[in-house]
């Protein structure tokens, strides 16, 4: 079971079903109790659950620079869509429009043939503001933009870096991503960049 208090991301496994049943914020997969929001992880001492205590307080407009924290909804050639989670270094909650989205040619600094390749339901994608409005437009073009955490397309387990490629540590499968530089290290207040060239 992982420290109350602790900061965790939607997939994030906190204790076994053994341990706890699961509450608000949390799911049964498998005998794992996950989360499903970010949020500060307690117990519930009466019901003896797992639940998370979400990450927000005041509602915020998020303007142009900001770094926001999203999940992959849906992915198409050409497009990332995206829910807003999180703005990072903030305890604001986003408030509006709260659908991102990727166009292809600003995932990478390198060419990027289709957006399927670098990017999948679920992941959990560190993005920078390019256009507040009329639509939510955010980039992935830094070192530190990216996935900050992905899940197996087969078991669903977050997949461990392992070079140039993701790997899980159940099936072995190996996936791509474009991820942040700190992949794996679930620093959901740190701030990304975009570096054009
Ligand atoms: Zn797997």
């Amino acid at each position: 079971m992982i420290e109350e208090g602790s900061l965790v991301l939607p997939g994030d496994v906190l204790a076994t079903s053994e341990e706890l049943f699961p509450g608000y914020g949390t799911k049964d997969v498998g005998g794992d109790i996950i989360g499903t929001m970010i949020g500060k992880f307690f117990i519930n001492k009466r019901r003896t659950a797992a639940e998370i205590k979400p990450l927000t307080s005041v509602p915020a407009v998020l303007k142009d620079g900001d770094t926001v924290i999203c999940e992959v909804r849906r992915v198409t050639d050409k497009m990332v869509l995206m829910d807003v989670l999180h703005i990072a270094g903030t305890n604001r909650e986003a408030v509006g429009d709260k659908d991102a989205a990727i166009r292809v040619s600003d995932i990478a600094n390198e060419y990027v043939v289709s957006a399927r390749d670098k990017y999948r339901i679920g992941d959990i994608v560190r993005a920078k503001v390019t256009q507040a409005k009329p639509a939510l437009r955010v980039s992935t073009a830094g070192d530190n933009l990216g996935t900050i955490k992905s899940f197996c397309s087969e078991c669903r387990v977050p997949l461990v870096r392992k070079g140039s490629v993701l790997e899980c540590p159940r099936c072995g499968r190996t996936e791509k991503r474009k991820t942040a530089s700190d992949y794996g290290k679930g620093n959901i207040d740190k701030k990304g960049d975009t570096d054009r060239r």
